[in-house]
């Protein structure tokens, strides 16, 4: 365990440092997508983003629960006033579709994009519709502890009255006094004693397709409560971490801290983070300003704002080149050199790990190089332990790649460090990459194998000194963007840079 680890907290508004409730155990909860549309770039950043802090803490030691719902039921389609239609609802109507099969085209499609990311699956991937007896309960309790009213078969959670006992606002920075009086004068709509009450319960319509049995009548719950029960289900009244995009602060997740305070008492979670949203060429991504970009898109270069496709590891290292609560500018520029950077990195842990001491050969430790190269390892776990920057931790990447590539090239001899320091170096550049950061090797062609043999017929070629299939080989290779590596001893291959 790592008692370096600072984190910052949407809560106190500051670093923290990472001491969890029941260490080695944390529970960790984040809002998954509502799913009636293809993911975009917005999750894609979200879920790696969670997906290193994931990483990491396993990689730490901790024993992670990590629970990411999956939002299928109760997302309105204006989410501040807390009204309009279900998400899923009017896609269902609009493809003609049962709501569950828009659920499961879009879970698939979801998951399709993290695979391709490599995000790992959570622990527990749990359905906001597979927890309505929890949502009621949640509700009903509520209720009795005076939090909340009954309106005509919905209830709605009173602002007002939980403001006599707690903070409405203290996640989100708002404060509860303006909330409720620059609400006062959409009074009494649908119900409510205050337009700033949200809903726990909605009464069912005659044409509402979603609905269940309560004790209010036939209905269905409210966004935010989904995530009270799900979280509360499988983490406990108090968890470690929640998590989600910064958009998601006001309302959903101030109103799943009035939930938790209203039902248990409590706030539910000691650490909250949110990571930053995603910008196109300076701009709010939105599908009314044309330039919303779903990820299979950027992956096969179709819209009109790309110049080319980017590969999915090409986007995951783009995205990690910003600490998480950092802004992030998608641009053509960006990403092409996002492209180059991610291969140099690959062809580091290519080489890396070819790397190797003889141990016939003596060691002769230069000292001074020794020491910078332990200290060029420990760099990368500086920037992880600050708030999880993978900003800072692949920059001090590319400081150890130097040393990786020297030692290489023969430049500099491998023996000329300690047996430890190379063992850490290996171990420190393959960990970052691979198991931190979640980089692995897109292998451009269908098998290895293919690659290798390739390379035989080159290195005939060339002894038989048969040109043409030299330069035919070459050129293969080019037109994939791969490099042959020459040497007077061998032939590899590397990623063009
Ligand atoms: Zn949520």
């Amino acid at each position: 365990m790592n008692a370096n680890l600072k984190v910052y907290n949407t809560l106190s508004r500051k670093k923290e440092v990472f001491e969890p409730l029941n260490a080695p155990f944390v529970g960790m909860y984040v809002c998954g997508p509502t799913v009636y549309s293809d993911p975009h770039l917005g999750h894609a950043r979200s879920n790696i983003n969670f997906d290193v802090i994931f990483r990491y803490l396993t990689y730490l030691g901790y024993k992670v629960r990590y629970v990411r719902n999956i939002t299928d039921v109760g997302h309105l389609t204006d989410e501040v006033s807390d009204a309009g239609e279900d998400k899923i609802q009017k896609k269902a109507k609009l493809e003609k579709l049962e709501p569950m099969e828009v659920v499961q085209q879009y879970t698939n499609s979801f998951h399709q994009m993290l695979k391709k990311i490599n995000v790992l699956p959570p622990s527990i991937e749990p359905r906001a519709s597979g927890h309505i007896p929890e949502q009621i309960k949640i509700t009903n309790e509520i209720l009795q502890n005076g939090f909340a009213y009954e309106s005509n078969g919905s209830v709605y959670l009173d602002i007002e009255k939980y403001a006599t006992r707690y903070a409405y606002g203290e996640l989100s920075g708002r404060n509860t006094e303006d909330l409720l009086e620059g609400t006062r004068a959409l009074e009494g709509q649908e119900g409510k004693k205050n337009a700033m009450d949200f809903a726990l319960w909605k009464k069912a319509s005659p044409e509402h397709l979603m609905r269940w049995d309560s004790p209010w009548g036939e209905g269905f719950p409210g966004w935010h409560v989904e995530c009270t029960a799900m979280s509360t289900k499988y983490l406990g009244k108090q968890f470690d971490i929640h998590g989600g995009g910064m958009d998601l602060q006001f309302p959903h997740h101030e109103s799943e801290v009035a939930q938790a305070n209203a039902c248990f008492g409590c706030n539910p979670a000691k650490y909250w983070l949110h990571n930053n949203m995603v910008t196109i060429n300076g701009q709010k991504m939105a599908r009314s300003l044309g330039n919303f970009i779903a990820a299979e898109q950027l992956f096969i270069g179709e819209h009109p704002l790309l110049e080319r496709p980017y590969s999915p590891m090409t986007v995951r290292f783009f995205i990690l080149q910003a600490q998480y609560r950092g802004t992030l500018d998608f641009s053509n520029e960006a990403l092409i050199a996002a492209a180059k950077a991610y291969k140099k990195i690959i062809n580091g842990l290519k080489a890396v790990k070819k790397l190797a001491q003889d141990p016939e050969k003596p060691i002769a430790t230069n000292e001074a190089l020794n020491e910078e190269i332990v200290k060029l390892c420990e760099d990368c776990f500086t920037g992880l332990n600050d708030d999880f920057n993978t900003a800072a931790a692949i920059a001090s990447l590319f400081n150890l790649l130097k040393k990786i590539n020297s030692f290489s090239t023969l430049a500099t001899d491998v023996h000329t460090i300690s047996i430890d320091t190379f063992a850490q170096m290996q171990k420190t550049y393959i960990d970052v990459v691979e198991n931190i950061l979640g980089l692995v090797e897109e292998k451009i062609t269908d098998s290895d194998g293919f690659i290798h043999n390739l390379l035989e017929l080159y290195s005939e070629a060339k002894a038989q000194k048969d040109y043409p299939k030299v330069d035919k080989i070459r050129a293969y290779f080019k037109a994939e963007g791969l490099l042959i590596k020459d040497s007077k001893t061998t032939v590899d291959w590397q990623y063009e840079e």
